[in-house]
């Protein structure tokens, strides 16, 4: 089958032809009618995560926000059978252990991240293999199409567990959301169909008109206007704000934002530049009582919530597509991420 594989940082992926995958006993092999690109490929591509021994290898396939239908499963499988249609969470548990049983799979100890290593092949490529597929593969409701599914599997449910499962923002509340790429508009559309009242923050025009079309009721051009000040007089203070780039400018800047007894939640990992650290005002965040969580994708036994509020709220996560792509493409959009000149949500949908 046809695959996009990393073989040198920065330089385009090699478009080859690589054996079938075959379901592990408790796998299953789906093929790939969808597939995200997102800022974490960019991250892989680019060879970060060396200062945390967590550098993707050379021959990689890279992709980690599938959707398709199941075409061959595993002798041990039963929930999921061939021809489900399905969306795959990029944080894979391994279904047995506590955290996967308890309904934390994202955070499993003995997990994988689709896509980032070798015994987890990505999804740029015609098929894919998925372990424990019984605990991982989410089943979609008949209204979602591959397309729109492919943008559920990383963004939007990482936005919907960092909004609803970890800040517990309620209707009513204030949301910041710093860095308006695809999983700060995932959160701007959920934290409006949560109920939030949104504010966006973004150096760039048209993400910032996207955004507003999306729901946010405020929006901040923190070229224009010190972004702190700017959510504070708009607001009083958010009670959530989100950090859904990584560098530490937004990151410090999210903190800056909130109110007493604010919540920060940290999505957006970092770059080069901060090597996975930022520096923050703590005496601060201690005085107000400010807290700081980290999120994580989402565990698969959420999806049923997240669907349920699809479809009571007429969202539709298909408006975040701005593009769709053939495996050929890959590599210049990813390259044109190295200036943050993509918007929206890219999604590869030809092989
Ligand atoms: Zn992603
Ligand atoms: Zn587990």
């Amino acid at each position: 089958m046809r695959a996009a594989l990393l073989r040198e940082y920065g330089e385009p992926l090699e478009l080859t032809s690589v054996p079938e995958p075959q379901p592990p006993p408790d796998g299953a092999v789906v093929s790939v009618e969808a597939c995200g690109l997102c800022r974490s490929d960019w991250h892989a591509w680019k060879g970060h995560g060396e200062w945390n021994d967590d550098r993707v290898p050379r021959g990689q396939i890279l992709g980690h926000e599938p959707a398709g239908e199941v075409v061959a499963v595993g002798d041990g499988v039963d929930r999921v059978g061939v021809g489900d249609r399905v969306v795959v969470p990029f944080s894979l548990g391994d279904g047995s252990c506590l955290r996967c049983r308890s309904g934390h799979g994202n955070v499993c100890a003995d997990g994988l991240a689709l896509g980032f290593e070798p015994d987890a092949p990505g999804a740029f490529a015609e098929r894919v293999a998925v372990p424990a597929a019984d605990h991982n593969l989410v089943e979609l409701p008949p209204s979602l199409e591959a397309r729109e599914a492919a943008v559920l599997g990383c963004r939007y449910m990482t936005a919907y567990h960092a909004l609803a499962d970890r800040a517990a923002l309620a209707g009513g509340d204030w949301l910041a959301v710093h860095g308006c790429g695809g999983v700060g508009l995932s959160a701007v559309q959920l934290g409006d169909a949560l109920g939030a009242r949104v504010v966006a923050v973004d150096p760039d025009e048209g993400a910032r008109e996207r955004a507003r079309s999306l729901g946010a009721s405020a929006v901040v051009d923190p070229t224009e206007r010190d972004p702190v000040a700017a959510v504070h007089e708009l607001t009083g203070g958010a009670d959530v704000s989100v950090d859904a780039l990584g560098i530490a400018e937004t990151c410090r800047s999210s903190v800056r934002s909130l109110r007493e007894r604010g919540t920060h939640v940290q999505v957006g990992l970092t770059t080069d530049a901060e090597q996975g650290e930022v520096s923050l005002p703590t005496d601060w965040m201690t005085r107000w009582e400010i807290s700081f969580l980290g999120s994580r994708g989402m565990p698969p036994t959420r999806y049923g919530a997240l669907f349920d509020l699809l479809a009571a709220s007429d969202v539709d996560p298909g408006a975040l597509v701005a593009r769709e792509l053939a495996l050929e493409e890959v590599s210049a959009r990813l390259a044109a991420m190295d200036d943050y000149e993509t918007e929206g949500v890219e999604v590869l949908t030809s092989f």
